[in-house]
This record gives C-alpha cells, structure tokens and sequence, in this order.
C-alpha cells in the first residue's frame, strides 16, 4: 500500500486530498521467491557432489597415498560425482534454453515415428544393463507423422521419459512406447499426436503428481540422487512440451506403474 498527496479533480472534490494506491504483489513476491528458491537448490545440489569431491581429495593427499586399492575407489566415486555434476550444469542450461522462449515458432518438419524409433533403439543398451525390458510397440509402416518442432528437443523429451521408466521401472520392469494415429486433439483444437511411455514400475502416489515437473521435485530424494537424477529432468520436458503447443499427461497407480502421455499438434 502506498500513500501520497493527490489532487481531485472528480466532480465537487476540487481541492487536495490523499491518493491510497492498494497494488497487489503477490506475483512479484511469488516470483522473487522462487527465484531464490531455485538458486538455492542450485547451490545445495552442487554443494553436494563439491563436498564429497572435497573430502575424497584430502583422503587421496593423505592415508590413502598408501593404499592403493582404496585410491582406486576413491577415485571412481569422484569420477561419479564430478559427472554428477556436469550433469547438473547440463541440465541448467538446457532447461535455460527452453525457459528463454516459451513461445518459440516451430521452423523444422520432424518425423515422430522415425524419431521415436531411434529414441528406443538407442535406450535399448541402458535398459538391458538394468534388466528392463523395452518394448517398442510403435507403428511400423511410417516414419510420421510430422510435427513442427525442434528435432533435438523433442528427442530430449521422449529420452528423459523412457530413460525414467528405465530407472524408476527397475529390474524386471516392462517399459512400452506407442504412438496413436493422429486424430482431432479438442483440448489442444489442432490434430494431435499422442506417445504413450508407460511402465510396469513402482508407480509415483497420487499426491505428487501435480508437482512432479516442478524443478527439483523428487518423490525419493536419495533414490533419484542414487540413481545419478538431476530433479530436473521433467521440468525440461514439460517446457519443451509447451514450447511445442503439446501437452502432458501422468496417470500412476502405486503398485502397477506409470504411464507419461505426450500430445502434440501435428501438421
Ligand atoms: P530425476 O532427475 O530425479 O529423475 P525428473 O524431473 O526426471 O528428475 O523426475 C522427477 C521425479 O519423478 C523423480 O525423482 C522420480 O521420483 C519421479 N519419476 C519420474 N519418472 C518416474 C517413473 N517412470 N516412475 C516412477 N517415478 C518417476
């Protein structure tokens, strides 16, 4: 609230008198807040991997000179934690890129079929080191259908949800890709594309759902961290999404698994 002298000029009030501007910040404040909240994350997730990276480098100076095995060990953790690291500052940027320009105008033509496809294939090795398997349960006589947009970034879309169902999923987990044949999308009034990547997981609580790609929020911190997770992951695809004019969906059931659903307008 602010308060000055005014003059007023309405009808019979000639004369001076107070100006009461009532404003509301509420937006402004949200926005400084979570501005500060994320540099604070920031700076805690890099805190964490510098700390440990720290230690290990006064262990190696000082009693593990001696022991050469446990160097070994040592080292392999630093290595994991410095590639946590750049991980981190990857996702930073990438996700600074798609925040830069929420509405960007779409100049490529991609094949989703043919993208999606490739996505599998190259997830396929990662899958079968966690003992998952990967069902590309695609439509086979097209590389369509286009969809204007930025080949990288839609590509960084479907290998974040499917590296995730790897992840998540875990040993014995089936994860499926599939594709609907484009139809007229009414929430997005444009014909859509539909890609379903859907696991037999743990599956998320219902409870999360809604925050789930907001940036740094992780159901289980330490398995996310564990499982070498920035936090960042989904809040990058749902930005690329936007960008894109699509939509996604999450429907879980604890116990059964996931399913992440991507709607995007096709030409
Ligand atoms: P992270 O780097 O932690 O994986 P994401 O933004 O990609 O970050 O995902 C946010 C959180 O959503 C994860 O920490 C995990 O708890 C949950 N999550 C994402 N995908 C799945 C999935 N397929 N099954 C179960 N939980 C998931």
């Amino acid at each position: 609230v602010s308060i000055g002298p005014a003059r007023l000029r309405d009808g019979a009030l000639h004369g001076r008198g107070v100006l009461v501007v009532f404003e509301d910040v509420t937006p402004v404040e949200k926005a400084g807040q979570m501005r500060r909240d994320f540099v604070a994350n920031v700076s805690h997730e890099l805190r964490t991997p510098l700390t440990a990276l720290m230690g290990f480098i006064e262990t190696l100076k000082g009693p593990a000179r001696e022991d050469p095995a446990a160097a070994e060990r040592f080292l392999s953790i630093m290595e994991a934690e410095a590639s946590r690291m750049n991980r981190l500052v990857g996702d930073l940027l990438s996700l600074s890129r798609v925040e830069a320009d929420e509405r960007m105008r779409p100049a490529e033509r991609v094949e989703l079929g043919a993208l999606l496809r490739a996505s599998v294939a190259g997830l396929a090795p990662l899958a079968s080191e966690a003992g998952v398997t990967l069902i590309d349960a695609l439509p086979e006589e097209t590389d369509g259908p286009l969809v204007p947009g930025d080949a990288d970034q839609l590509r960084q879309v479907f290998s974040n949800l499917v590296e995730n169902a790897i992840k998540y999923g875990g040993a014995g987990a089936e994860v499926r890709v599939a594709m609907d044949a484009p139809a007229y999308e009414p929430r997005l009034r444009a014909t859509g594309v539909r890609v379903r990547v859907a696991d037999t997981g743990p599956g998320i609580p219902e409870i999360h759902l809604p925050r789930l790609t907001e940036r740094f929020y992780r159901v289980d911190s330490h398995r996310s961290r564990e499982m070498g997770g920035t936090g960042l992951g989904l809040a990058i695809v749902k930005h690329i999404v936007n960008r894109h004019r699509g939509r996604m969906r999450i429907d879980s059931t604890p116990g059964e698994g996931s399913t992440f659903s991507v709607v995007l307008p096709v030409d």
